[in-house]
């Protein structure tokens, strides 16, 4: 199951650069994971200050 970001999201950008295969982008109001392309590894949910990513 790909991880998901929650309506938390302050858009601080901190996880894309932590996604070992680009699979995080900035999307119309917050910061989106590409389901397919997420691997789980839960680098990006570490790293979020607001605790926004969790496992979908
Ligand atoms: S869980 Fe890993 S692969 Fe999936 S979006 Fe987060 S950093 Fe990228
Ligand atoms: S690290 Fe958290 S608050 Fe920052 S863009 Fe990613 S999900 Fe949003």
């Amino acid at each position: 199951m790909a991880y998901v970001i929650s309506d938390a999201c302050l858009s601080c950008g901190s996880c894309a650069g932590e996604c070992p295969v680009g699979a995080i982008s900035e999307g119309e109001n917050q910061y989106v994971i590409d389901a397919d392309t997420c691997l789980s590894c839960g680098a990006c949910a570490d790293i979020c200050p607001v605790g926004a990513i969790s496992e979908g």
